[in-house]
């Protein structure tokens, strides 16, 4: 095969796949790009520079070798590109999907530095990807031989999911334990199918069983089945449990009814959409149909919260952001998604008040307009209220979408000397990634604090590394009996 040019950008200006227009994506939960033809994935990538210094693979949080995928790419060598793509990620059409890429590979992309723009690495990964599953190059990655030893993993998240890939491939039993009745963590419940839908992480889950990784869903570890009693199961165990106690707000009115929490909303959304009846949704509780809708953050559970509320046919929906467009944590193109489809930025105005009727039933958010002061000691402006700006939303359903924190492992799991920092994350060696118990890990937001999936893939990943070092030391020490060595400790 001949080989295709690169540095194409002179030539061939950036295109990303086509979205579906914004009145056909307001009716369903259906992804809203298209995939890529084979020959625009091939011109897309034969833009790349081929650059000395790849700043897209340096600001992958994954390391993944972009340039060299989007060269066999561009010649056409799919099965060969998709090889080296998912040798550095366990869900590359997952990444593809929703990363950030604006501010990790295209937005370091030397491209996005002149006037050409940056290659469209995100939606290339997803093409290889994808092509991969449609032809059969996918496969469970199952160990040449099992090892004897038994690791436990808490949380099917994306990082409990890397980890045990990575495991699984290295000869161990791997059990997965979930209080949830799917797999996916915030994949299947968080993010919505207009970003992701089910079937990529249906596809995946399916993955790993057919590699021999044994799920353990409804299984809560703290209630169900308790800490101490996994240690004792397993050679190692991993908490991958991510951060899930919401921030709430504190203002007068608070507590009225409609007033409702993110995750709860998108749970509720996320389980219709796969066909689940969920009762507050049916009696209309979590259904934003026909209500006026506010939401109250800026980062991408905002994003997601109002684009449902699209979706569910609400009758206004509207955003509300303390700082402006260009301090919000939010991605940016989700911003002009939500935009096109007919949510209202109300940047710059904090809640003060949520006024209700005489049954309690929220009817207003009473905001305040503010202004960007001082910078504080991380260099972001604080924003201040402007006095005298007061104004009100009309709302029926108010949705709090202001983060979230680590619930309290050492009391949920009765295990008070697994140490965590001030913010409850759970502290690990940065060496090691082996939290204050020996033999004990941990992987993903619970231990970095809310992040991104690619950045819990990451954590998977190096987490595994560690253990199998653990335990093959462990071993070791123990003349190669297979016994539970986190139990030994
Ligand atoms: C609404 C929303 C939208 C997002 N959108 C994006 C995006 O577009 N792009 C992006 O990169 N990131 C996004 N994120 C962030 C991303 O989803 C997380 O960073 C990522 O999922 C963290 O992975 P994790 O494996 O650490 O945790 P999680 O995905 O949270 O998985 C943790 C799992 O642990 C389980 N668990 C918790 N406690 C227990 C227990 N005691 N016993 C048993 N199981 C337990 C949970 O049920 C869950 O399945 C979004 C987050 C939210 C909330
Ligand atoms: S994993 Fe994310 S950051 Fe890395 S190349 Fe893919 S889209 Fe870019």
């Amino acid at each position: 095969m001949a080989r295709n040019k690169m540095l194409r950008f002179t030539t061939l200006e950036q295109e990303y796949p086509s979205k579906r227009p914004a009145e056909l994506r307001r009716e369903d939960f259906e992804e809203i790009y298209s995939a890529f033809e084979p020959k625009a994935a091939e011109d897309q990538a034969s833009r790349c520079e081929q650059c000395g210094i790849p700043f897209c693979q340096i600001h992958c949080p994954l390391g993944n070798n972009i340039p060299d995928w989007l060269m066999l790419t561009a010649n056409g060598r799919l099965e060969e590109a998709y090889a080296v793509s998912s040798a550095t990620n366990n869900m590359p059409e997952i990444c593809g999907r929703i990363c950030p890429q604006d501010r990790l590979c295209e937005g370091s992309c030397v491209l996005e530095q002149s006037d050409h723009r940056s290659v469209t690495i995100g939606a290339v990964e997803k093409h290889i990807t994808d092509t991969a599953w449609a032809e059969g190059w996918v496969k469970p990655r199952t160990p040449e031989k099992e090892n004897g030893f038994s690791i436990g993993i808490i949380g099917a998240g994306p990082a409990g999911l890397a980890a045990a890939e990575q495991m699984r491939e290295k000869g161990y039993a791997v059990d997965i334990y979930d209080r949830y009745d799917r797999v996916g963590g915030l994949l299947m419940y968080g993010i919505p199918g207009f970003k992701l839908e089910k079937y990529v992480v249906e596809r995946r889950v399916k993955l790993l069983q057919d590699a021999g990784i044994t799920f353990h869903p409804n299984t809560d570890v703290g209630k169900d089945i308790t800490f101490a009693d996994l240690r004792a199961k397993h050679d190692a165990i991993l908490i991958a449990t991510g951060v899930y106690k919401a921030r709430m707000l504190s203002c007068p009115g608070a507590g009225l009814t409609g007033v409702k929490r993110a995750l709860d909303y998108l749970t509720a959304s996320n389980r219709t959409d796969l066909g689940d009846t969920v009762e507050e949704f049916e009696s209309g509780v979590l259904d934003a149909k026909d209500k006026n809708v506010v939401v109250i953050g800026g980062g991408d559970t905002a994003m997601d919260c109002v684009r449902t509320a699209i979706r569910q046919g609400a009758k206004s929906v509207k955003c509300l952001y303390r700082r402006d467009r260009d301090n919000m944590p939010g991605s940016q193109r989700e911003v002009s998604n939500a935009t096109e489809e007919g949510v209202e930025f109300v940047w710059m105005a904090a809640p003060e008040a949520l006024l209700g009727d005489e049954d309690n039933r929220v009817t207003a958010v009473r905001a305040v307009r503010m202004h960007l002061g001082v910078a504080d000691s991380s260099g972001r402006q604080t924003p201040q209220p402007i006095e005298g700006s007061q104004f009100n939303l009309d709302a029926d359903l108010v949705i709090e979408a202001l983060g979230f924190e680590p619930e309290e492992l050492p009391v949920l799991f009765e295990e008070p000397e697994l140490a965590v920092t001030k913010w409850g994350t759970v502290k690990t060696d940065h060496k090691t990634l082996m939290t204050s118990i020996p033999g004990v890990f941990a992987a993903g937001d619970i231990m970095r604090g809310a992040s991104l999936v690619v950045w819990a893939v990451k954590d998977g990943r190096d987490a595994a590394e560690r253990m199998d070092e653990y335990v093959r030391a462990a071993a070791e020490q123990t003349a190669g009996e297979p016994s539970k060595l986190a139990r030994a400790s």
